[in-house]
């Protein structure tokens, strides 16, 4: 599409439909060294603008949304990302079922996948988005990636029940950019290739309202496995007591910033992590890793033959 062509009625259309908060994120116009055009938030603290959105629709920029806003603890939108083998099976499948609860979900290509997007009649809270989806997830055997330390499967953008004020949460590639890796735009399936017509047909579908999400929760809860987890003191680290250690099990190499930086094992068994530095452990007290392509512990030690134990199910 020419720009040009994308004019400031439709940036405010986009603006309806899917801002939640005027922070956001921009993708790089450069790959860093890994090739990866990463989003970053413009540093001047800069608010996302209908001029923004605007270059974003004619392809000058590529910005990134938040799902969650912190002062309401609520969202515009529900997104399910799936970028696995069979992942388009599996949103069909969600999109079926939110059907038949009276739901018109939008597919959108993605790079390697696909992003189905539940729209509300008015902004509802992340915590009952999610509530609504993990149980449809579950009801249909759709993995979830992180449950049950299960490396692939769908991702729900909120990814968060609820922000503290200072907190920003997950963003999400905005749709209809184009992506800065692939130089390709991404379409929803469900109408003509043109910003116009994708517009109309987004603002068509049936949004959920909060009576329906209501109803549809009701005597649900976040199934155990996606529960925040209670964050746990840990007593001083001992270098001599028995525990799991990872230093036992991987090579480090670089230290840079107070960790040790290595491959981190889950992202190997997926044959990620080529560069091998995902996976940082704290030199201080090598209890504490983390995973920056968002592996959990439970898929790491997973991965390394050495599950968490289950005793905290009974
Ligand atoms: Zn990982």
């Amino acid at each position: 599409m020419k720009s040009g062509q994308v004019t400031t009625e439709m940036a405010a259309r986009y603006f309806r439909l899917f801002v939640n908060r005027l922070a956001y994120t921009v993708q790089s116009h450069r790959p860093d060294d890994k090739g990866k055009h990463y989003y970053y938030r413009p540093r001047d603290g800069r608010q996302l603008s209908h001029e923004a959105v605007r270059e974003h629709l004619n392809g000058q920029i590529t910005i990134g949304l938040y799902a969650l806003n912190p002062k309401t603890q609520r969202s515009k939108w529900v997104v399910i990302d799936a970028d696995y083998d069979n992942a388009l099976d599996d949103l069909l499948k969600l999109q079926w079922e939110l059907q038949r609860d009276g739901v018109e979900a939008a597919l959108e290509k993605s790079r390697r996948g696909a992003h189905l997007w539940i729209f509300c009649d008015k902004p509802l809270l992340a915590r009952d988005c999610r509530i609504y989806i993990y149980n449809l997830a579950r009801r249909l055997k759709v993995p979830v990636k992180g449950g049950a330390g299960l490396a692939e499967g769908i991702e729900v953008f909120p990814r968060q029940d609820a922000l503290a004020p200072d907190e920003f949460g997950n963003a999400i590639r905005g749709p209809l950019g184009i992506h800065r890796g692939s130089g390709r735009r991404y379409w929803f399936y469900g109408a003509d290739y043109k910003i116009e017509a994708q517009l109309s047909y987004l603002e068509r579908l049936k949004k959920i309202t909060e009576t329906e999400m209501l109803r549809f929760i009701a005597g649900l809860e976040m199934p155990e496995e996606f529960r925040p987890r209670p964050k746990v003191e840990l007593t001083p680290y001992d270098p001599n007591r028995r525990e799991f250690r990872i230093l036992d099990f991987v090579r480090v190499g670089r230290r840079r910033s107070g960790n040790y930086w290595t491959r981190c094992p889950s992202c190997a068994q997926q044959g990620k992590d080529e560069s091998g530095d995902n996976l940082a452990i704290s030199v201080a007290d090598p209890r504490k890793y983390k995973c920056w392509a968002g592996c959990t512990r439970d898929m790491i030690r997973g991965a390394l033959g050495r599950p968490i134990s289950v005793r905290r199910a009974g």
